[in-house]
């Protein structure tokens, strides 16, 4: 994507008064829900980061053991375990055991890891028919998006536009009261759900020592998906092994409040085997995806490697000072925000997805409220430096051939007039002189004029370099 054809993306967005507002609405409640939950329920909300982020990088640095006794406890308890090396494996093994058992539709609840894969469109294009059963992915597929969060995937919308994507696509009449819409989407998937035969889901820990998989989520589809089926496919990043229960617990302790701002979900699938002998219901296969599709690369890496610890809450991108103005389309990656900016490059290749991690101001918003302390702001500001070949060069398809011919230009020129005191004096006085000139015709000048579009021209005073002469004379005195 080439940098105009983004600029003017991110300029679309920024211009949708109502893309805006609603994303501030949803941005607001789930910060707030957040805060005071934590304030009021979490004496040791810092503790519990510091274990958080302790126990992931433990588990990272040994993720090879762990999935491996994963595979062999999962196995034991009767599941079905399958290795993806990238999403059109993952993709292919889901076509063929559909194929296998006869099935042309599948019932999916919430997977971001399916829409990594971008599972949808290749099952539509083999003729088969995938059916989203979250209602934030149902609003989305009745209009072709793609989820614009990772937690909440249709908050660009509000209940009024639900009302009538509802009415449009569904035939239903013309609401906006979320039980009513919520009645639309359950009589809508009730009738889906009395005849289907597979069911996918994503998997949020995924246990080693029991071999067993967790999945959280709030409206019950996850249940329904995973339980009423007679086979069901869950995918799952390798990122989301942990080693035990207890682990799993804390992670979930960290997860469920920074996502939504509530201290538990509605629903808990704690999955250890499919249906058993005199059992009357579940599934009668499970298989489960392991999918790797870079994520191995990335943990070689001593410093980028961090970015596996994400269990996804989405609550980097709530904090955002940018999503919340442009919201996850402006990103063109299935994850967008802070911690889209920091794995897409790495997952995806820096070439198609380098663009991204200029939608950042630096702010560190983000890493001050991920659960597990992920340094997002350093990885991309790191990540900047690899875009332009000067990082450890070593990120899938990273030639460090994106470099702003313009951007270069000017940090090279600015470093030599920062870095010498006659220089940078003399650059402030010349400033200082012909600022107010150019002020009025800022917005023809190429090179500021994409500047001063969104900022107010600074102010400079006529002695400026005066005074910073004398600050400088009191540090070095
Ligand atoms: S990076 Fe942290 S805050 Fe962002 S989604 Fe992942 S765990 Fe949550």
């Amino acid at each position: 994507m080439s940098y105009q054809g983004h600029h003017d993306i991110v300029n679309t967005k920024l211009s949708d008064k109502q893309l805006r507002v609603n994303l501030k609405n949803v941005m607001d409640t789930l910060k707030t829900n957040r805060k005071n939950l934590i304030a009021s329920r979490y004496t040791d909300w810092e503790e519990l980061r510091e274990k958080g982020k302790a126990l992931k990088q433990k588990t990272l640095s040994r993720l090879d053991v762990l999935l491996e006794r994963f595979e062999q406890n999962a196995s034991k308890n009767g599941f079905i375990i399958h290795w993806a090396s990238d999403s059109k494996e993952a993709n292919e093994i889901i076509y063929s055991l559909m194929k296998e058992k006869g099935v042309t539709k599948i019932l999916k609840g919430k997977s971001m890891a399916s829409e990594e894969t971008h599972l949808n469109a290749f099952l539509k294009q083999k003729g088969l028919d995938p059916i989203e059963t979250d209602l934030g992915e149902l609003i989305i597929q009745l209009i072709d998006e793609p989820p614009v969060h990772i937690v909440a995937p249709a908050i660009h919308k509000n209940r009024y536009q639900i009302g009538e994507i509802f009415a449009q696509k569904l035939g239903a009449n013309l609401e906006s009261e979320p039980e009513k819409l919520n009645e639309i989407a359950r009589v809508h998937l009730r009738k889906e759900f009395q005849e289907f035969k597979m069911g996918l889901s994503g998997v949020n820990f995924a246990i080693a020592d029991e071999g067993a998989i967790w999945l959280i989520e709030n409206e019950g589809n996850g249940r329904m998906s995973t339980t009423a089926s007679d086979i069901h496919i869950a995918i799952c990043g390798i990122e989301k092994i942990v080693e035990s229960f207890e682990d799993a617990s804390i992670l979930d302790a960290l997860l469920v409040p920074s996502a939504t701002g509530a201290a538990i979900t509605c629903y808990n699938n704690i999955i250890t085997s499919p249906r058993k002998e005199g059992e009357l219901d579940g599934p009668k296969e499970v298989h489960i995806i392991l999918l790797d599709n870079n994520r191995s690369t990335i943990l070689k890496d001593s410093h980028f490697y961090k970015s596996l610890s994400c269990i996804r809450c989405g609550t980097c991108l709530n904090h955002c000072p940018v999503y919340d103005k442009i919201g996850g389309h402006a990103y063109l990656s299935t994850y967008p925000g802070p911690i889209g900016e920091v794995i897409s490059p790495q997952l995806f290749g820096m070439k198609n997805y380098g663009h991204m991690v200029n939608l950042c101001s630096l702010c560190g918003r983000c890493s001050e409220v991920c659960p597990v302390k992920i340094p997002l702001a350093e990885l991309i500001r790191d990540l900047r430096s690899e875009k332009v070949g000067q990082g450890r060069k070593n990120l899938k398809n990273n030639d460090g051939s994106l470099k702003d011919r313009q951007e270069q230009f000017g940090m090279t020129k600015f470093a030599n007039l920062a870095s010498n005191g006659s220089s940078w004096r003399r650059m402030l006085s010349l400033a200082a002189f012909f600022a107010p000139l150019a002020k009025p015709f800022a917005s023809f000048i190429p090179g500021l004029k994409n500047w001063v579009a969104y900022r107010a021209f600074p102010e400079l005073s006529g002695n400026l370099h005066k005074k910073v002469s004398k600050m400088q004379g009191v540090i070095y005195e």
